[in-house]
């Protein structure tokens, strides 16, 4: 029996996980969880698992009423809920399922108090990487990758010695907008954004997708995971998403992982590696059933944040917690209309290229590089909404 504490519960891959957990009361359970504003959510979970003690909801205000209805538990709030629940030592691995940079903290003190993680937060490693793996041997823990196309290599690699990679070849959808031209980015609206052709996840990602940022970041998220330099990262477009990613070894061989797009697969797989077992899924890949799939090379002028994130990895440091910042700051204003769609990337650019660089040595320096990176990018706003 594996002991969960799940972190963005409420969330796209937070539910899918409480799915995963409901498929297999033998093999897990939920001894704490935390949600944002889904106070809904959080009630339901709490029905479904009576035996939780402790959760943690985003705001104090949420937490004093849910305090009064549920007096035998304890309900805490913020970021000090998220991590004294991360700190018990009463659970085993962490699921990380939280949007942005708020995961970093909560999955370092997870590893600090002992305990492995199964990421889905790719921000946690992109804006802090290096610290998340120092972290890691220091503490003795794990991490286990939750994103399809790192659960995919994570796949393809087993059995295999990492000194024979060639290279990994990250496979992407090329979200809601890959066969838009530069002209036509510049009036796509937020609904035609969110509507991604494959994958149904978060508004934040969905919009990444569209952006090619996510793909950046999952460059960024495969370098700290496997220990692969830069170089050896290739961006492979696929549009149908049935190939996850893959590796290619010296002997030019290519390993790759298939599956139908369920983020229940590596989340699953995550929570059971070394083992695999069945879980519900209504349409598993039948491969007699397609007919051709499609790969080519990613347009980094059509979406340049592609080519950004090699660029800021490569040159590490604060950059990339810039990156982020300035990213999630532009992201969320575009969901709000305050700005267009190409303004993203010229945002995001613009942080990158702008800030100061300077060595992560200590968390603080994490904290600072995204403040810096958010404050770059509301001012940004601010000013071309005057
Ligand atoms: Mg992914």
């Amino acid at each position: 029996m594996k002991r969960l504490v799940l972190l963005g519960a409420s969330g796209s891959i937070g539910v899918q996980t409480i799915d995963i957990v409901q498929q297999h009361p033998d093999l897990f359970e939920i001894v704490s969880f935390g949600v944002g504003r889904n106070i809904a959510k959080a009630k339901e979970y709490l029905e479904l698992f009576p035996d939780i003690q402790t959760f943690s909801v985003q705001y104090q205000e949420d937490a004093e009423l849910l305090q009064k209805q549920y007096p035998d538990k304890k309900v805490l709030s913020g970021e000090e809920g998220m991590e004294e629940i991360v700190s018990q030592d009463n659970y085993d691995v962490l699921v990380n399922a939280l949007v942005g940079f708020a995961g970093f903290l909560p999955t370092l003190k997870a590893i600090e108090t002992h305990h492995d993680v199964a990421l889905a937060n790719k921000e946690t490693l992109v804006c802090g990487g290096e610290l998340i793996n120092r972290a890691c041997k220091e503490y003795d823990c794990q991490l286990y990758p939750i994103d399809s196309e790192h659960s995919a290599i994570w796949q393809s690699l087993r059995g295999n010695k990492k000194e024979q990679v060639k290279r990994l070849l990250i496979t992407c959808s090329g979200g809601s907008f890959r066969n838009k031209t530069r002209d036509e980015l510049k009036d796509v609206t937020v609904e035609e954004a969110l509507a991604h052709p494959n994958w149904s996840m978060g508004a934040k990602i969905t919009i990444d997708s569209a952006t090619l940022m996510n793909k950046g970041f999952e460059v960024i998220e495969a370098h700290w995971l496997f220990d692969i330099p830069y170089d050896e990262i290739s961006v492979l477009m696929h549009p149908e998403s049935v190939v996850h990613s893959a590796v290619e070894y010296v002997d030019h061989s290519v390993i790759a992982q298939l599956g139908a797009p369920d983020m229940r697969l590596p989340i699953q797989y995550a929570l059971t590696y070394p083992d695999r077992y069945s879980y519900d899924l209504d349409t598993p890949l039948d491969l007699t059933k397609l007919s051709t799939l499609h790969f080519g090379a990613p347009d980094t002028e059509r979406f340049p944040l592609l080519a950004l994130a090699f660029e800021a990895g490569k040159k590490g440091g604060n950059l990339n917690a810039v990156m982020n910042a300035a990213n999630e700051v532009a992201n969320a204003a575009f969901r709000n209309h305050e700005i267009p769609f190409l303004k993203i990337e010229e945002i995001v650019i613009g942080a990158v290229h702008h800030a100061p660089f300077k060595e992560l040595t200590c968390v603080q320096d994490v904290i600072d590089a995204d403040t810096w990176g958010r404050e770059y990018a509301l001012n940004v706003i601010k000013g071309a909404n005057q």
